[in-house]
């Protein structure tokens, strides 16, 4: 269509009462300001999994964040991987798992509970054309806020109402007793209370599994304990195809796939989880298996390559458009 003077004028006229107030920057298009939607979708032989960001915290990096580790090298490494050194950014990605004949989504992100710049979770299940309603197991890792906040809504009500929610028996067992949060440091409080908050209204209906067992149909539990007492990694297996989904064995890439021996403050015991995350990153490059982790960057799965006797590296899976 040629357009004319008087449409032109139209447009501009229908641009102004849109945005309530006449610009000169009307005539451009406006920027949208935020993000697009975050949602990737790959396959694991007949499985489908579609990778759901829930949003970022970003977090100033003090001495405290790498325990082990002077901060010049920790901003060294950062600024290796063109990352600001001062502040990093930490993303939360969850896994909408359709099996075929189950959909499971493995951990659910923060719920909004946490950074102001998360909660993006349910908002992108939607734009992946999945319906919140259609998820009958919501299968969790290990009980940090930013893995179960989600379960519920803000109002309290829960994200997934029809969904069965299976969690690791360790982490039960340690978050909901009384006698642990009585003892816990008073920083620590917060954490149990909204394990409280999130679990105690359904307790009954939480079915809780043990050590490497089968907690859904083609997925097996690897407890890899130590970021907290019943960490739990997932593997999920179809044909000769496989993912190992691990959680929190390594926070930021950049930083702990690199330095396996380094200690993120989120580490609950320390030494274990260095144990487990050692164990896990040899594994996964032997093996050469696809890894999908919480806190890397989305789409938040790909390799982790062995470089020499010391050093690994996470390599990202590229872009695929089509399945
Ligand atoms: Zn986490």
């Amino acid at each position: 269509m040629i357009m004319s003077r008087r449409t032109v004028i139209a447009g501009a006229g229908a641009a102004v009462t849109a945005l309530g107030a006449p610009s000169l920057a009307g005539a451009a298009t406006p920027a949208a300001g935020r993000q697009s939607p975050g949602v990737y979708r790959y396959t694991v032989g007949n499985v489908e999994v579609t990778a759901l960001i829930d949003g970022v915290a970003r977090r100033q990096v003090t001495a405290d964040f790498v325990r082990n580790a002077p901060l010049e090298e920790v901003k060294g490494a950062l600024r290796d991987a063109f990352i600001d050194p001062n502040l990093l950014p930490i993303t939360y990605t969850l896994l909408a798992v359709n099996t075929g004949s189950r959909l499971i989504v493995i951990d659910t992100g923060t719920g909004g509970r946490t950074a102001p710049t998360a909660g993006q979770a349910l908002e992108n299940l939607a734009a992946a054309g999945i319906d919140a309603r259609a998820v009958d197991t919501v299968l969790i890792s290990h009980f940090h806020a930013d893995h179960i906040g989600g379960v519920r809504l803000k109002d309290g009500s829960l994200a997934f109402p029809n969904a069965e929610v299976v969690v690791p028996e360790a982490e039960w067992a340690f978050w909901m007793d009384d006698a642990q949060m009585s003892r816990a440091p008073e920083a620590m409080r917060g954490a149990f209370q909204t394990v409280r908050d999130v679990f105690q209204p359904m307790a009954k209906d939480v079915r809780r599994f043990k050590g490497a067992t089968e907690p859904v149909p083609g997925i097996t539990a690897i407890p890899t304990p130590g970021h907290t007492p019943g960490h739990t990694s997932f593997r999920i297996t179809s044909g000769s195809d496989q993912l190992i989904v691990w959680s929190d064995v390594t926070n930021h890439p950049a930083l702990f796939v690199r330095n396996p021996g380094w200690h993120v403050m989120f580490d609950m015991d320390p030494t274990e989880a260095e144990t487990q995350r050692k164990r896990m990153q040899d594994m996964v490059a032997t093996d050469r298996l696809r890894v999908a982790g919480f806190h890397f960057p989305f789409p938040a799965v790909g390799h982790i390559a062995q470089r020499n006797a010391r050093e690994f590296a996470f390599v990202p899976d590229v872009w695929n458009p089509a399945l």
